[in-house]
């Protein structure tokens, strides 16, 4: 049960700080380790790493394998289409920045209400037809956050669309906002195929808290957590690829061991694991950045969320995590700098309070000023 892609979205970078700073030399190590245990699949995006993704692709797997080597998968970004001329003009970009002539999966990126009805205005959905009528894509489809009902609407208009990429992963399977369940089943209704992504939740589902992991490790002592995240996902039928952003040679190790298909009693652990998790975790934030791009105060959300999450988990050690967020906040807007516009609640696909959570940071790694 070998279904894992590569995404190029959380590559290994010369400095922590920097987006744009892929570590190219450690990408190849990655990509090589990937191909050499039998992956194919890789996924990046116009926006992931500001770009810094679709060069890699070029730098570390398109300049270095033959094309029949590997399958590409890249995204038109729904949300910053202006005219039908923006189409063509990103695709071109994209087929340029990645040095290849097609993609083998090409996809409508982010829909949800507001994009999707963006993509019909300016004949996005049509541009994705013309696509693949000439050759210049393989699979069509779109990668998704937003309700059930929505996407019902979105498959029952566009029978075209081969396949969707839902979010999926064990906590966010009930999970009210996120609603996996629910919008796995619509695609299942509509005989689509399914590509996961977030299967590990931005890393959050690799470390888990103590009870949590203690009751995981009591069935299956050898097993990471991570690769219990990636196979409740890999053992849905209906799942052609499931996406993992590894950036450590161990992580791919790991996560393309091999692996069994999920039995009911592990469906019913994982269940309990996640009621603990969501007992424990302050910002459920997985780290994809999105948000931080229309932030006029330039405030680095997911880094102060993730310290956040820290504290929460050891408030001890407050003064580690004090000490990280000064270093971080030399460089980028503090949580108290937010405005509350609300640019980064919009762009959020974890539909997160992010205003609120920011008052909460603030409150405790500004205390002193
Ligand atoms: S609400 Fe605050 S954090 Fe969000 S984009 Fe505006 S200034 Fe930035
Ligand atoms: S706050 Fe939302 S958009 Fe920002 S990194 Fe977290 S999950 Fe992504």
């Amino acid at each position: 049960m070998n279904k894992l892609g590569f995404g190029f979205l959380r590559l290994p970078r010369q400095d922590a700080q920097d987006e744009n700073s892929v570590d190219l030399k450690k990408t190849c190590e990655l990509v090589d380790r990937f191909i050499a245990l039998g992956g194919r699949y890789f996924d990046t995006a116009y926006t992931y790493m500001n770009g810094g993704s679709e060069r890699a692709v070029r730098e570390t797997l398109v300049k270095r394998y033959p094309r029949e080597a590997y399958e590409l998968a890249d995204k038109l970004p729904s949300w910053k289409l202006k005219s039908r001329e923006d189409c063509g003009r990103f695709f071109e970009e994209e087929l340029e920045r990645c040095g290849v002539s097609y993609f083998d999966y090409y996809l409508l990126h982010g829909l949800d209400q507001e994009n999707d009805d963006l993509c019909e205005r300016l004949g996005a959905y049509e541009f994705m037809k013309e696509l693949k009528r000439a050759g210049k894509v393989g699979k069509i489809g779109f990668s998704y956050h937003d309700s059930p009902e929505l996407l019902d609407r979105i498959l029952t208009r566009h029978p075209e669309m081969e396949f969707v990429q839902l979010q999926i992963n064990y906590l966010d399977w009930d999970s009210p906002s996120i609603q996996s369940a629910k919008c796995y089943e619509i695609a299942v209704k509509h005989g689509k195929r399914v590509l996961v992504m977030e299967p590990v939740k931005g890393g959050n589902l690799a470390v888990l808290p103590e009870q949590a992991e203690k009751l995981l490790r009591a069935e299956k002592p050898g097993e990471s957590m991570a690769s219990w995240a990636i196979r409740f996902a890999a053992s849905l039928d209906q799942v052609d690829v499931v996406l993992s952003g590894m950036n450590t040679i161990g992580q791919i190790d790991d996560n393309l061991a091999e692996k069994t298909l999920m039995s009911e009693r592990e469906r019913m652990l994982l269940g309990e694991a996640a009621r603990i998790i969501r007992e424990k975790t302050a910002v459920p934030c997985t780290g994809c950045g999105y948000c931080t791009e229309g932030c006029p105060k330039q405030i680095a959300i997911p880094r102060y969320f993730a310290l956040f999450n820290e504290y929460s988990r050891s408030p001890k050690e407050l003064w580690k995590m004090e000490f990280a967020y000064s270093d971080v906040a030399k460089t980028r807007g503090r949580a108290s700098d937010c405005i509350g516009c609300g640019a980064c609640e919009r762009s959020c696909p974890q539909k997160l309070g992010i205003i609120g959570y920011l008052k909460e940071v603030r409150k405790v790694f500004e205390k002193n000023g």
